[in-house]
């Protein structure tokens, strides 16, 4: 089984007043150079090798997706996430891609994924990046409206992005996701709705909608605890994940986990690693691994990270050996084909099973052709679900 092999950039124009990722503003080229060296000779210091024994449920996924790469390759799917890696030039990512070739055996059918924001950007770059085997893009749109884009503090306008999506069709990009947040206060369900129309209209192969998730020490919580913002209320959450299952749903995309929609066939084959429990290197700052056994991270600090990968090759800071039955029922769950109850039980004993079952009652789970899953009103409160994991 392919593993896949995870990038982390962490620079971005600016700082998004939600956001909460390992991310620095990119100020300066020298530094961004230290860093894509460091994390060159990360990827080269040690290979890492796969534990074994991960828990992957064939049951657990959708009939449509890619089938894993048989020709004895390491690896299958490399993404670029960050931060805004669409910042570095084409010769960095050569540079950073020359690295994993070095190490691994990549599949010829490999998806390379870029995540990618608006404005940052242009068609000669796009050419380079696509040249260079990147074949996937994940660009963060978050909404359509000029007003909110500025609340969110996101350095772009709606305008950016659509001329963004319009140069990667151009540059001949096949594989198009992009993000868009619901929920940001002030917005009515009107504005979800106008958001959701024009990214119908866009018609991308891949759409990843979320929930706003205020967190603590972000500048958007600050406006909130100081009442210049008011977050949505639950009722109006819940019509605007409603209102977004119905029309994905109806312009033919498939929901294959709680946030995630595609076309047939395009669903991220990277991101499917995650939920069904597949090996996962990741190199780079705050960057997270797992084996099939054991989970690890890295510095969380940029320039922490850069002077341990300078000394020692390895800015390793944390590492745990994971609860397989937890982690395969939560993952499992995210998931809309959810858990087969037989291969789980078969593993793992009934025991979690029988706890989950439980909230059928309340109409948050449900249990048909053999498969545990969470209901509508389950994806929508998810967290009340997960809790009985812990
Ligand atoms: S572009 Fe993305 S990673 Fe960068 S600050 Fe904004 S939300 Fe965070």
């Amino acid at each position: 089984m392919p593993a896949g092999v995870y990038l982390h950039i962490p620079f971005c124009k600016s700082r998004c007043s939600y956001c909460d990722f390992a991310t620095d503003v990119y100020r300066d080229s020298d530094a961004v150079e230290r860093y894509v060296d460091a994390l060159c000779r990360e990827i080269r210091s040690e290979p890492p090798a796969l534990a074994g024994g991960q828990f992957i449920d064939d049951s657990v996924g959708s009939a449509n997706w890619p089938a894993a790469d048989a020709t004895g390759s390491d690896i299958d799917t490399i993404y670029f996430g960050g931060g805004t890696p669409s910042l570095l030039e084409p010769e960095q990512i050569k540079r950073i891609l020359n690295a994993v070739n070095s190490v691994f055996s990549v599949a010829e059918s490999a998806e390379i994924t870029m995540e990618m924001n608006p404005a940052t950007v242009t068609p000669e770059k796009l050419d380079a990046y696509k040249k260079l085997g990147i074949n996937r893009a994940s660009f963060g749109v978050q909404t359509f409206n000029d007003r909110d884009l500025k609340l969110l503090a996101r350095g772009h306008d709606a305008n950016d992005a659509r001329q963004t999506y319009r140069m990667l069709r151009e540059a001949g990009f096949e594989n198009i996701s992009f993000d868009l947040i619901a929920g940001l206060p002030g917005q009515t369900l009107e504005d979800w709705s106008q958001n959701l129309d024009e990214a119908m209209a866009m018609d991308p192969e891949h759409l990843s909608l979320y929930l706003l998730e205020i967190h603590e020490s972000t500048p958007l919580a600050e406006q909130v605890r100081s009442g210049r913002r008011t977050p949505i209320d639950d009722e109006l959450a819940a019509e605007m994940y409603e209102l977004m299952l119905d029309r994905l749903a109806a312009a033919g995309y498939e929901q294959y986990e709680i946030s995630n929609f595609a076309k047939p066939g395009f669903e991220s084959r990277h991101n499917t690693k995650y939920w069904r429990l597949e090996p996962v290197f990741g190199f780079g700052v705050s960057a997270h691994s797992f084996d099939g056994s054991e989970r690890y991270a890295n510095e969380r600090d940029t320039a922490q990270y850069v002077e341990m990968i300078e000394r020692t090759g390895s800015a390793e800071t944390y590492r745990e050996t994971i609860d397989l039955a937890s982690e395969s029922a939560f993952l499992g769950l995210r998931m809309n084909q959810g858990i087969s109850v037989s291969a789980y039980v078969n593993r793992f004993g009934s025991d979690l099973i029988e706890s989950i079952s439980r909230l059928n009652e309340s109409g948050l789970v449900e249990i048909s052709e053999g498969h545990l899953r969470l209901t509508r009103k389950g994806m929508l409160y998810s967290n009340e679900v997960f809790v009985e994991l812990i």
